[in-house]
C-alpha cells in the first residue's frame, strides 16, 4: 500500500472508532490532515469545537495562529501533517483521559510509521507528555524540554522530536506566544539545516 492509501485506511477506521467513550459525545472524529510525504509532523492535543464539526485538525482560533507560525517558516499545510493524540473532542475540551489517550495510541503510531517523517513537533503539554515516553525519553515538564531538538527512536524510526507550547496556550498569555514564537524560529533554524526550506516565500 501506498503511504497515501495506508492513511486513508487509518482515517477510514478513525472516523468510526468505537474504542473509548469519546466516540459517544463526537460529531466527528478528526483523524488529521495534511501530505503523506510529510517531513514534519504536528501532534496536537485533541480536536475542540470546531474540530468536531469540520473533522479536520487546527481550524478554531488555536489553528489561526498555527497558520501563521507556519507560515512564518515557511512551511505549507499541504506540505506537512498535523493530527493529535486524541482524534476525538473530548467533551467541554477537558484533558483526555489515560484511557482513551491508550485507546488512541495506535492509530497516531500507525500515521508516524505510514508518514515516516523526520520531525515531529509536539503541539502542548499534554502531547509532549505521551510523545516523549513514546520516544524512550522522559519527560519532566514542557518548560523545560520545549525548544530543543530530541533525537529519539519512535516505533523503531529514527525521529527527531521537538516539543513547543500549545498555540491555544498564546491566545490567552503573550508570554507564551513569545515562547512559541522562539521555539519556531529554532524548528525554521534547524529546517533550514537541514535543507528543508529555503526562503521565506513572500
Ligand atoms: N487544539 C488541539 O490540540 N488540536 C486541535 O486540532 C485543535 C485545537
Ligand atoms: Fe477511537 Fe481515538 Fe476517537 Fe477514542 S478518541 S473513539 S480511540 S478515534
Amino acid at each position: 500500500m501506498s503511504k497515501l492509501e495506508l492513511l486513508d485506511a487509518i482515517a477510514a477506521e478513525v472516523i468510526v472508532c468505537p474504542k473509548c467513550p469519546l466516540c459517544r459525545s463526537r460529531k466527528n472524529a478528526v483523524p488529521g490532515d495534511g501530505s503523506p510525504n510529510a517531513r514534519v509532523m504536528f501532534v496536537g492535543e485533541a480536536p475542540g469545537y470546531h474540530e468536531d464539526i469540520e473533522g479536520r485538525p487546527f481550524v478554531g482560533d488555536a489553528g489561526k495562529f498555527l497558520d501563521a507560525l507556519l507560515a512564518e517558516v515557511p512551511l505549507s499545510r499541504k506540505k506537512v501533517f498535523i493530527t493529535n493524540i486524541v482524534k476525538c473532542r473530548p467533551p467541554r475540551n477537558r484533558a483526555p483521559r489515560p484511557l482513551e489517550i491508550n485507546a488512541c495510541a495506535p492509530f497516531l503510531e500507525r500515521q508516524i510509521l505510514a508518514i515516516q517523517p523526520k520531525f515531529i513537533v509536539s503541539l502542548g503539554s499534554i502531547s509532549a507528555s505521551c510523545m516523549f515516553p513514546r520516544a524512550g525519553l522522559s519527560f519532566d515538564s514542557i518548560t523545560k524540554v520545549h525548544g530543543k531538538f530530541h533525537e529519539a527512536l519512535v516505533s523503531g524510526l529514527n525521529v527527531t522530536l521537538f516539543a513547543t507550547f500549545h498555540p491555544a496556550a498564546a491566545l490567552h498569555n503573550p508570554k507564551y506566544k513569545q515562547l512559541i514564537v522562539n521555539d519556531f524560529k529554532r524548528l525554521r533554524q534547524r529546517l533550514k539545516e537541514e535543507g528543508m526550506i529555503r526562503r521565506k516565500s513572500s
